[in-house]
């Protein structure tokens, strides 16, 4: 039962595990093909984010080099000073206003940019600032113009800064987009000198006089958020003022919109190098595509180990990269969805269709040949069924019998356990045939085969030998017992009635030979059964249903 169980299971779990192991395969490949697409994206959206911050990085230094341009020309001119007519005119006009409360300087308005200024007086009141020396002073008033000639030929609409000035700690200043009257020149110049790209660009703030980027702001001028970039202005240890200029947010915006290499998706979000956010291409309400401020923070810790890298936000993929000179920070956030129209991305839900289709069609495979094989399975148990037992009384038939009775009687020789054997024969069953038919006649066949089965005990074995012959082997039982055995199988048919097709009851007895190992002193099945054989016949001759055990 256990054997055929287990070779009954056996093919099933190798088609299992088979089947396991292809599909492991199959999991695996697609799996492998999964992180090559997954790097291919990784790297095309690291490669466009660099093109994009490249782009703005050549922009942004366009404007820092011309910067440094205005800073070089206005120590160039503080050291070699050209006093011009004009610029003594100017000076001689400085001089006449310097008390007003705002003045200006626009003598050749064609020619150059208005300077403006407040009175001494006022500057009084500012720790930063004074007009100090005379020379000093007009050597910076007359490197002003100079600049303010330059600076009118600028064409601020192809720039990427928006506004340029100079704003000088002696109470005045230039600016490419000069105030709109005194009350507004007064204010600006007020307000500029608070801010912190002017403060902040003190000796003992700055001391490597370096160039320093603001945070956002709301700007005076244009009522627009901008940054500002600032660079100190020294000459022989004094220092001057600042140069700064302001970038539009909306400026950068629409650069970055603009300078977005071809194909490349996803929110790109620009920080400065205080990790506050300056601007980004979709102005969206949508949170996936913007970062908050725990997963800013996150970035902050990234961009505080690294040049560039990738971040992974749920489904979203965040892609970093610094700006080597300008210190700040380009984002990108992909959400999934835009992650799926990319080229990896299709390719990815294309691979993830595959793999599906694969593991539907493997399980459907397994599924049929499960299904064949338990059918297989089926029939193989039904051959060997019909090739062991006999289909009438569903005893076992006479080789598979005998195959059984050699071996328990070899078994019992080499324990040298007793061995019974004993041999029964339906009593006159050739009349019951003609009397009632061959159809009454297997039924009394299959009755007495289960009434045998049911008086005999778990261990032995019963067979049917031939037309209404029956065996039954005991093993560990001695001759006595065996009679038993065979005294209470006699009664029990002898007791039981059959049902005829013309429903009469019919009783059949039967007629039993036992021989024992123990009383014959020898073990092989066959001289026992022959012995057996023997008693049956004098059982028969002896009057019919009763057991014979001598003789
Ligand atoms: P006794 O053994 O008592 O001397 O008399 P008997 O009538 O039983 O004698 P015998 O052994 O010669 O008869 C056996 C009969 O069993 C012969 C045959 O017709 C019948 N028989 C054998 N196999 C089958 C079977 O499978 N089905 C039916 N219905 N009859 C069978
Ligand atoms: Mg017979
Ligand atoms: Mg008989």
């Amino acid at each position: 039962m256990i054997l055929s169980r287990l070779r009954s299971t056996a093919p099933k779990k190798v088609v299992n595990g088979c089947f396991f192991v292809v599909f492991l395969i199959l999991t695996a490949l697609t799996w492998r093909e999964a992180l090559i697409l997954k790097d291919a994206y990784e790297v095309d959206q690291r490669d466009r984010l660099n093109t994009l911050s490249n782009s703005v990085e050549r922009q942004g230094q366009r404007s820092i080099d011309e910067l440094h341009f205005y800073r070089n020309m206005l120590q160039h001119s503080l050291e070699q000073p050209v006093l011009s007519n004009y610029a003594l005119q100017e000076i001689a006009q400085f001089q006449r206003v310097r008390h007003q409360p705002v003045w200006r300087l626009s003598h050749s308005a064609q020619r150059s940019m208005p300077i403006s200024g407040v009175s001494d007086a006022w500057l009084q009141t500012h720790p930063l600032l004074g007009r100090g020396d005379q020379l000093r002073l007009e050597d910076e008033l007359s490197a002003t113009m100079d600049m303010s000639a330059i600076l009118q030929l600028q064409d601020s609409s192809r720039n990427y800064h928006s506004r340029l000035w100079y704003l000088s700690r002696a109470g005045f200043y230039l600016s490419s987009t000069p105030p709109l009257n005194d009350a507004h020149a007064f204010e600006s110049y007020s307000k500029m000198i608070a801010r912190p790209y002017f403060t902040g660009m003190s000796p003992s703030y700055n001391p490597q006089r370096k160039l320093a980027w603001s945070d956002l702001y709301q700007s005076l001028f244009n009522d627009e958020k901008v940054i500002t970039v600032s660079l100190p202005v020294d000459d022989n240890g004094h220092w001057y003022g600042v140069l700064a200029m302001d970038f539009r947010v909306e400026r950068i915006r629409s650069f970055l919109l603009q300078a977005r290499p071809k194909g490349m998706t996803g929110n790109v979000l620009f920080y400065n190098g205080h990790m506050q956010r300056i601007a980004m291409t979709d102005e969206t309400s949508d949170p996936a595509r913007e970062l908050s401020a725990e997963e800013e923070k996150k970035l902050a810790a990234e961009v505080a180990g690294g040049q560039q890298g990738t971040l992974r936000l749920g489904t979203r993929f965040v892609t970093w990269t610094q700006n080597q000179h300008f210190g700040s920070v380009m984002v990108n956030i992909q959400t999934l969805r835009e992650g799926a129209r990319g080229d990896a991305g299709r390719a990815s839900v294309v691979l993830a269709l595959i793999w599906l289709m694969f593991s539907v069609a493997l399980v459907f495979s397994h599924q049929l040949i499960i299904r064949l094989i338990s059918r297989m399975l089926t029939l193989q148990n039904s051959l060997s069924w019909r090739a062991n037992y006999d289909n009438l009384t569903r005893l076992l038939s006479r080789g598979a019998f005998f195959d059984r009775a050699e071996h328990l009687a070899k078994q019992a020789q080499t324990s040298q356990r007793p061995f019974s054997v004993i041999q029964l024969d339906l009593d006159r069953f050739k009349s019951v045939n003609d009397l009632y038919g061959h159809q009454t006649g297997d039924r009394v066949l299959t009755q007495a085969a289960r009434a045998i089965q049911s008086a005999i005990r778990s261990q032995d074995v019963v067979g049917r030998i031939g037309g209404e012959e029956f065996c039954i082997v005991l093993p560990d039982t001695g001759l006595k017992e065996a009679v038993n055995v065979a005294e209470r199988v006699r009664r029990k048919l002898a007791s039981q009635h059959v049902l005829t097709d013309g429903n009469q009851q019919l009783t059949v007895t039967v007629s039993l030979g036992v021989s024992s190992s123990d009383e014959q002193g020898k073990y092989p099945f066959e001289s026992l059964q022959s012995v057996a054989d023997g008693r049956l016949y004098l059982a028969k001759t002896t009057g019919r249903n009763r057991v014979c055990a001598e003789g």
